[in-house]
């Protein structure tokens, strides 16, 4: 299974996630760091890319490509069964707008293993691939059709003057933010944080949404306790770690 989070910047996306990571039994990979989590561990380059000698040149230089690490994930699936791989960020690993680049063509042999890593553990648990990004569109076609969970996430914060007694609740997707209080000029603060998710059985479903005004979700909710999540990860940028292989 292939689970898309959306979401813009402040939505809570990435904390929604982290906070399911916490209530799974079966193991986590993923480019988030989480802390007091132990069946959480951190994907490494090595782990998702293999250097293979192509060819020697003539003055006996090595020339290698690189190749998608299918062995590491093979023995890891005879090791724990079925697992979950998270992704966050995913838009700077396989990106739309360089769909020949090696590194797509790794994360998608990587996508590709879902069957492996989906099979149905004694816990009763499937295995999945969660995609968390704000970039919906820079998301290769390929991951949107294969979906067939996607999670639209909208922030909902409320902001309290420091001084009186003013509030407002504002959502990530609005522009004006009020950083000072309109009655007395003081500084406001962040004080409630509430996470509003719709889930779609299909990429089709999530633009019927979006497009059309059709209620083709099939879940609709809030996350009340989404503050305790936000100490607990911090993601580990792409761009970083695969910085050599762009
Ligand atoms: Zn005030």
């Amino acid at each position: 299974m292939i689970s898309l989070i959306f979401g813009n910047l402040g939505s809570g996306k990435t904390a929604s996630v982290v906070r399911a990571m916490t209530k799974t039994r079966i193991p986590v990979f993923s480019n988030i760091r989480c802390s007091g989590m132990d069946h959480v561990h951190v994907i490494e380059p090595d782990m998702l890319i293999k250097e293979k000698l192509l060819k020697v040149k003539k003055d006996g230089t090595p020339v290698n490509t690189i190749e998608f690490n299918e062995a590491f994930w093979k023995e890891k699936v005879q090791q724990l069964g079925s697992m979950h791989i998270v992704l966050d960020e995913f838009h700077l690993m396989m990106d739309a707008r360089r769909p020949t680049a090696k590194i797509n063509k790794i994360v998608a042999d990587f996508l590709a293993m879902g069957r492996r890593i989906g099979q149905v553990n004694t816990e009763g648990e499937q295995g999945s691939f969660t995609l968390i990004t704000q970039l919906e569109r820079r998301v290769d076609i390929i991951s949107k059709e294969l979906a067939t969970n996607v999670q639209w996430t909208i922030g909902h914060k409320r902001r309290a003057c420091t001084k009186c007694d003013f509030s407002v609740w504002q959502t990530n997707e609005e522009p004006k933010q009020f950083f000072i209080c309109p009655r007395c000029d003081a500084n406001t603060k962040e004080v409630d944080w509430v996470v509003e998710i719709f889930l779609f059985q299909s990429y089709q479903a999530y633009m019927a949404f979006f497009h059309q005004g059709v209620r083709s979700y099939y879940f609709h909710g809030f996350i009340h306790d989404i503050a305790s999540y936000f100490n607990r990860y911090d993601t580990r940028q792409w761009e970083d770690m695969l910085h050599n292989y762009y």
